[in-house]
């Protein structure tokens, strides 16, 4: 496939680039692996921080009632909900830009390979509960 522009990565840089592409009417990919797409502030970093910050104050951890795992499931919860809103329903309504889901690689100065390997796969949200889990399992009394 040629396109005009390809995007790697569909953080919020890659979406700044894709809404702009899709005003000007550009022919666009967007190629994105390893975190979900929204990237690093909605999955791991602005969104999930501040939640867990706001929840972490001494007041409520020293609170007979406070709960670390419900405190996680709100917190994926959040970051879920947030990625449907501002990111995969904005792309759904971005009609110049396809997306693809895959590592991608230069091939040539023009040209991009996509691979998708099941480990350049993005983990799903399946995973990240189960990695919560995991992490309870380990936790000490
Ligand atoms: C804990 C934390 C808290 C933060 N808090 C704030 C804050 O409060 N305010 C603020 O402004 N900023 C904050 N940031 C910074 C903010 O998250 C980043 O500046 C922003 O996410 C960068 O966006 P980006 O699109 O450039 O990259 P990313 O969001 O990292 O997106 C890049 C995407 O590309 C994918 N990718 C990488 N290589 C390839 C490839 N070869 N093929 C396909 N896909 C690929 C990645 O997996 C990812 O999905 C925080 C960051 C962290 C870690």
């Amino acid at each position: 496939m040629k396109y005009d522009l390809i995007i790697i990565g569909g953080g919020a840089g890659g979406f700044a680039a894709a809404i702009k592409a899709n005003e000007l009417g550009i022919k666009t990919l967007m190629i994105n692996s390893g975190l979900p797409i929204g990237g690093t502030c909605v999955n791991v970093g602005c969104v999930p921080s501040k939640f867990l910050i706001h929840k972490s104050k001494i007041s409520e951890i020293v609170s007979p009632d406070f709960n670390f795992e419900k405190i996680v499931e709100e917190e994926i919860d959040l970051v879920e909900r947030l990625r449907k809103e501002k990111y995969e329903n904005v792309l759904k309504n971005l009609k110049n830009v396809d997306f693809i889901e895959g590592k991608a690689k230069f091939v040539g100065e023009n040209e991009i390979e996509v691979s998708r390997n099941d480990a350049d796969l993005t983990q799903t949200n399946a995973d990240l509960r189960r990695q919560t889990q995991t992490y309870e399992e380990m936790t000490l009394n």
